[in-house]
């Protein structure tokens, strides 16, 4: 049975009835454009073939009823129990259920409607690896809402009201790149976001290239300390370089040929921070001409390079994920590799042929295994659409 099944079957027992629809909404990983999001710049994510699916149908009553499949627990709340984030019954509604209450509080803040759902929740996207589970929930409970409210927002538009809910409501300090990415996937596209602007447009994958995640299963510790320190250096810098370059908001504003010049002024770590931040636009650019000629080598190179700059400059990288990436870059068929996401743990992608990237997979997980005794979690992925309705 699939995902879609599996909902559809669940549904059915728990309501008495089948749903109305089925909501589907995809994780992401990110392949260049890292730590770069919060300082206004580039990113190149594509949603993936592995999503959450929600069965829904309005439950004409003020209640709304959620299910979530895969901790077997369900949750209740009401527009009067949001503020407070209690069920009905007074006790604290369940961390998972902060998502789609979140989402509910979110859109009504906008002024839109959500009538109250039956609702039934399960995904393939592993939680906590850096595949944005979160983004793919917020986004199908968007989805099924729209559906039912009788309104319609672009994507672009939801993925922002998503990342509302998990600032806000949840309380996850996130960029807009997780939500985007599900809202807004094509599929066998990667997806282009100027960070400031949200101009955003899609580029050709070549077809003969699989992108392969692979989980270190090491999980990220003390991140929210590290991730702050890591935007206070950016922060730092900026307003350093503002003394001999006044008009800069933030270090996109910052050439690569200025940032050389200034560089010296800055003390050694944010100057370490900094050039990661330049050098990695400087790359999320160099990197659209690069597929837009079809050359996935380039392309690959510069994932590589991305890795390097992770691990020595913002350093964010760990032992098992720079094992993870040393393997899989000696490996046939690899044309570039490097930790994507925050850091500390989590997962790496991997740019690889599509033919052999079976091979590459087995060999992978042989290879971390023996290395580290940690039995790594591999995922061949697709490019794939955006959250909707199957
Ligand atoms: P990620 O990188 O996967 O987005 P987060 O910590 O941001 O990691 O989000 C994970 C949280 O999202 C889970 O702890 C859970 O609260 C919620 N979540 C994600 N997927 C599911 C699911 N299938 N069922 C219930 N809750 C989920
Ligand atoms: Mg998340």
């Amino acid at each position: 049975m699939n995902l879609a099944e599996t909902v559809n079957a669940v549904f059915q027992q728990k309501f008495g009835y089948p749903p109305l629809h089925i909501a589907r909404a995809p994780g992401r990983v990110n392949l260049l454009g890292e730590h770069v999001d919060y300082n206004d710049g580039f990113v190149l994510p594509a949603a993936i073939d592995r999503a959450t699916y929600l069965a829904f149908a309005p439950a004409h009553t003020e209640q709304t009823t959620v299910w979530a499949a895969d901790f077997a627990q369900g949750a209740v709340f009401t527009p009067q129990t949001l503020a407070a984030k209690t069920q009905p019954d007074g006790s604290p509604l369940p961390d998972w259920a902060r998502y789609p209450a979140g989402v509910m509080w979110a859109l009504r803040q906008a002024g839109l409607e959500t009538p109250a759902l039956h609702a039934v929740f399960a995904s393939n996207v592993p939680r906590g690896s850096g595949l944005s589970s979160s983004a793919s929930v917020e986004m199908a409970f968007g989805v099924a809402w729209q559906q039912l409210g009788g309104w319609q927002v672009t994507p672009m538009e939801l993925a922002k009201l998503g990342q509302r809910a998990e600032n806000q409501y949840v309380g996850v300090n996130c960029g807009i790149m997780d939500q985007f990415a599900s809202a807004c996937g094509v599929e066998d596209r990667l997806l282009w976001l100027d960070c400031r602007s949200l101009e955003w447009e899609t580029l050709a994958l070549p077809p003969t290239v699989a992108i392969v995640v692979a989980d270190t299963t090491v999980r990220r510790k003390l991140t929210s300390g590290e991730y702050n320190n890591r935007r206070a250096a950016c922060e730092q810098a900026v307003q350093l370089l503002q003394a001999e370059l006044p008009g800069i908001h933030s270090l996109r504003d910052v050439s690569l040929t200025d940032f050389n010049r200034l560089a010296a002024k800055l003390p050694q770590e944010t100057h370490k921070r900094a050039r990661h931040v330049v050098e990695e636009i400087e790359r999320t650019q160099q990197a659209v001409a690069l597929l837009r000629a079809g050359d996935v080598n380039g392309f690959g190179a510069l994932m590589n390079a991305c890795h390097l700059s992770l691990r020595d400059l913002y350093e964010v990288s760990c032992p098992e994920l720079d094992v993870m990436v040393e393997i899989a870059q000696s490996l046939p068929g690899c044309y570039g590799a490097r930790l994507t996401g925050a850091g500390f743990g989590g997962c790496t992608v991997n740019l690889v042929a599509q033919e052999q990237a079976p091979a590459f997979a087995q060999a992978l997980m042989a290879g971390y295994r023996a290395r580290t005794g940690l039995q790594p979690e591999i995922y061949i992925c697709k490019a794939s659409a955006g959250a909707g309705l199957l």
